[in-house]
């Protein structure tokens, strides 16, 4: 990065996170204990089991058309492949597409999921079926763009190294959110279906900055070690559902993760893998713990659907 800058100048807020995010994920998995962060997907099976569930009930309710099952970032694959069991048990054994840039995780998801087809662009997604989405920490991981009293923030070079040029109050944009999220929202228009989208966010808009970055489990500088560490911001639910109602489809949510988790039945889903696993109870019960509290991850997650107009609302919105 330094080199870059060096060469061509300040890099805008928003090339700084392209290049460091691009870099990151193709070079590693960052999931898991032993990497950079754990996502809900990773802490239990009751997380994709009950996105499959919910996703099952909304085809089911559609009239049981014909449908893919659709990833976007999926990580290790984990998500999907507990989704899918749930879908297979409501009768459906959808076509897999993942759309997914980084060839670490790909190799990592098709170890999970080896009939899987992989596009690295939403528009690249077939044009065929109705489409069933899902998208855990993606949006999250897309750059954002900053401005400080009208100019773009950028990243300078300094003696000391790597800095902000200017501080002050700073409004986010992502326009790759946007075009991620209008692409989505006029395939389901024009195919069918729904999207859950599932990321960390506020509910309205509002300035400030949002931009972390974490490294073995801990907030880190942002500047700091460019492509070694996680750098995301905080999803705009309300700019993205108007994004989505723009390109035709209808919109449910934004809720908060824990009381969505709760009106699919995770108590019940806990309970039942309690009393078939006496041994891991208290195990179980942390992960639902983890998953809900407010104070943990269920009220800064949240969860929005997008779907075509005449598709019905998904569960638990
Ligand atoms: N959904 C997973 C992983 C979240 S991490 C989980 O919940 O565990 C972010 C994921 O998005 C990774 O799979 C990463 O490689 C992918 N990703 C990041 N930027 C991307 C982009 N521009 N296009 C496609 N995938 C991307």
């Amino acid at each position: 990065m330094r080199e870059r800058i060096g060469r061509e100048g300040p890099l805008s807020v928003e090339a700084f996170m392209e290049a460091c995010n691009g870099y990151y994920y193709a070079t590693r998995d960052p999931l898991g204990a032993a990497g950079d962060f754990t996502t809900a997907p990773e802490i239990s099976q009751m997380f994709g089991e009950l996105v499959g569930a919910a996703l099952a009930d909304v085809w089911a309710r559609a009239g049981r058309p014909a449908a893919s099952y659709v990833e976007l970032g999926p990580g290790r694959g984990t998500l999907a492949s507990d989704a899918l069991r749930a879908l297979r048990s409501a009768g459906l054994q959808p076509p897999v597409h993942l759309v997914e840039t980084s060839p670490a995780l790909r190799q990592a998801q098709a170890a999970l999921l080896p009939d899987a087809r992989w596009h690295d662009d939403i528009g690249d997604l077939p044009t065929d079926r109705a489409l069933l989405v899902v998208a855990n920490e993606f949006l999250d991981a897309l750059p954002v763009r900053q401005h400080v009293g009208g100019a773009e923030r950028r990243v300078v070079l300094t003696p000391a190294g790597l800095a902000f040029e200017r501080d002050g109050e700073i409004t986010e944009t992502s326009p790759a959110r946007d075009a991620a999220v209008q692409a989505l929202g006029r395939r389901l228009v024009h195919q069918g279906g729904t999207a859950l989208l599932i990321d960390y966010g506020h509910e309205r808009t509002a300035p400030g900055d949002t931009l972390q970055a974490v490294k073995s489990h801990r907030f880190a500088t942002v500047l700091d070690q460019p492509g070694e560490q996680d750098i995301t911001s905080h999803v705009d639910f309300r700019r993205l559902a108007e994004v989505a109602r723009r390109a035709g489809a209808a919109v449910a949510g934004p809720v908060e993760q824990g009381p969505w988790l709760e009106r699919l039945g995770i108590m019940v889903r806990a309970r039942m893998l309690a009393n078939a696993a006496p041994a891991r109870a208290a195990e179980i019960e942390a992960a639902r713990a983890r998953l809900c509290r407010p104070d943990q991850m269920g009220s800064l997650f949240k969860v929005l659907a997008i779907h075509a107009p005449d598709w019905p609302t998904p569960a638990g919105l």
